[in-house]
């Protein structure tokens, strides 16, 4: 694809020409799934941004070009809390939520990362990170912790435009007679009682969580990389302490050339957070709606603008995929998606611009032919939507129904047989109750099919 990508960079929030290092070889990191508990939608909107982010990167750079690193924290306080909260082990915790997290990404019709490095895996790494940034005078010990001295590092505050006094003053820091200066944030810390703890020259311990994507990020990709993203929350302090330690103890003038974050979903313009217990699992909309509606919803808005949670666009979602379905065929053709279709998503992944394409291109393939029609499925393919075929669409909408499609056909023979046999009331009466079930029964060319009511 000849067409430039722009994004809007944090660095200087501005909208810029997407320049890769090596176009052969992109490198993007996104900070993945804290695995203490269920993923909610707040947490599936980065997921499918940064999927779609994803697709397109491979689009103009080919398939095997991009190197997608998505890491899971599983170490972590909360991790611990609620380990406690549950009187389960943290290796069982974890475990589940990971295993609970991939059926997530499954149902939203997500790829795979080419990498999804877990922390408790990388700790020697970390370990080496922290005694390196100590040598390099970037960091101290006092009593079994270790502490990043931010005022060590000039450019600290550049990424969330924070002046070091500001924090100060407004205390988001905190307080900790082991520290310096309000403001250092912890590399290591003490483990105590049946917390998880890893031996290292600072005592038995574990490390703070922004040290993890900061190691394992320098593994898989290096020290410097194309692009590194996250939800809004993120960007302070979490990604401002990565670029801190990464930069100091790698030596580098940069860390990740482009940052990128995605904002909040709302309810009711309020924030959804688990604190304030406005949460919607995804898990919870597996019974009643299928993952290509709930992926729909999560891309209406634009990733810079909040989203704002409803039933209507829940429903609207639903009545879309419906109506698209309408059209769908198998895709024989040769086929490609031009520039001019795509071009709403190579500018800053404008998601509600592309669904605005998918809807004319669905209005042409209702009036046209096969090939109009391959198009639109195509575009929609591409941003993993109407990727189940039309049966296996119509098979979800008939598992709402009060009856399985086993016992829909036992009642289909036993009716052939009482017409066979001439007993036409016991036909009726067989053909009546399915209808009552939702279900059509038609009579055609000596066969007899069944179709939704
Ligand atoms: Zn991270």
């Amino acid at each position: 694809m000849n067409k430039d990508i722009y994004l809007t960079n944090n660095l200087n929030n501005k909208k810029e020409k997407f320049t890769p290092i090596d176009k052969e070889k992109i490198k993007m990191y996104v900070c993945g799934p804290t695995v203490y508990d269920n993923p909610h939608i707040g947490n599936a909107r980065p997921l499918v941004i940064f999927d779609i982010l994803f697709k397109v990167l491979k689009s103009k750079y080919g398939n095997n070009s991009v190197n997608y690193v998505r890491n899971i924290t599983d170490v972590d306080d909360k991790i611990i809390k609620s380990s406690k909260e549950k009187n389960i082990s943290i290796a069982e915790l974890t475990s589940n939520i990971i295993k609970d997290f991939n059926e997530d990404c499954n149902y939203l019709n997500l790829e795979k990362p080419n990498q999804q490095p877990k922390a408790t895996d990388h700790i020697d790494l970390m370990i080496e990170m922290i005694s390196s940034l100590i040598t390099k005078g970037f960091a101290y010990e006092k009593n079994n912790h270790v502490y990043f001295e931010v005022n060590k590092f000039e450019d600290y505050g550049k990424l969330s435009n924070k002046r070091l006094e500001d924090l100060i003053a407004g205390s988001r820091v905190e307080v900790s007679k082991n520290k310096k200066n309000p403001e250092d944030f912890v590399l290591w810390k003490p483990s105590f009682d049946d917390e998880p703890f890893w031996k290292s020259p600072w005592g038995s311990g574990r490390p703070g969580w922004h040290l993890e994507c900061s190691a394992m990020s320098k593994k898989y990709l290096g020290d410097i990389f194309d692009i590194h993203g996250g939800g809004i929350d993120l960007l302070f302090p979490h990604h401002e302490n990565e670029i801190a330690q990464s930069r100091c103890a790698n030596s580098t003038k940069s860390f990740a050339n482009y940052w990128i974050h995605n904002a909040f979903i709302t309810m009711s313009n309020e924030k959804m957070a688990k604190s304030t217990g406005n949460i919607l699992k995804i898990k919870d909309f597996k019974e009643d709606t299928d993952g290509q509606v709930l992926k729909l919803a999560l891309m209406s808005a634009h990733y810079k603008q909040p989203l704002d949670w409803n039933e209507k666009l829940l429903i609207d979602c639903q009545n879309t995929i419906e109506k698209w379905y309408e059209v769908y065929l198998s895709i024989d053709q040769e086929i490609t998606l031009n520039e001019d279709i795509l071009s709403p998503l190579y500018d800053d992944l404008n998601t509600p611009g592309y669904i605005a394409n998918l809807h004319q291109l669905y209005e042409k393939a209702s009036k046209g032919n096969n090939k109009d029609k391959s198009l639109f499925v195509l575009a929609c393919n591409f941003i993993g939507i109407l990727n189940k075929t039309k049966e296996e669409w119509l098979f979800i909408k008939k598992k709402k129904l009060a009856i399985t499609e086993t016992d829909i056909l036992k009642n289909i023979e036993l009716r052939n047989k009482a017409r066979k046999n001439k007993d036409y009331k016991e036909a009726d009466k067989i053909r009546k109750e399915l209808l009552d079930k939702g279900v059509l029964i038609v009579d055609k060319d000596g066969k007899t099919i069944w179709k939704l009511k």
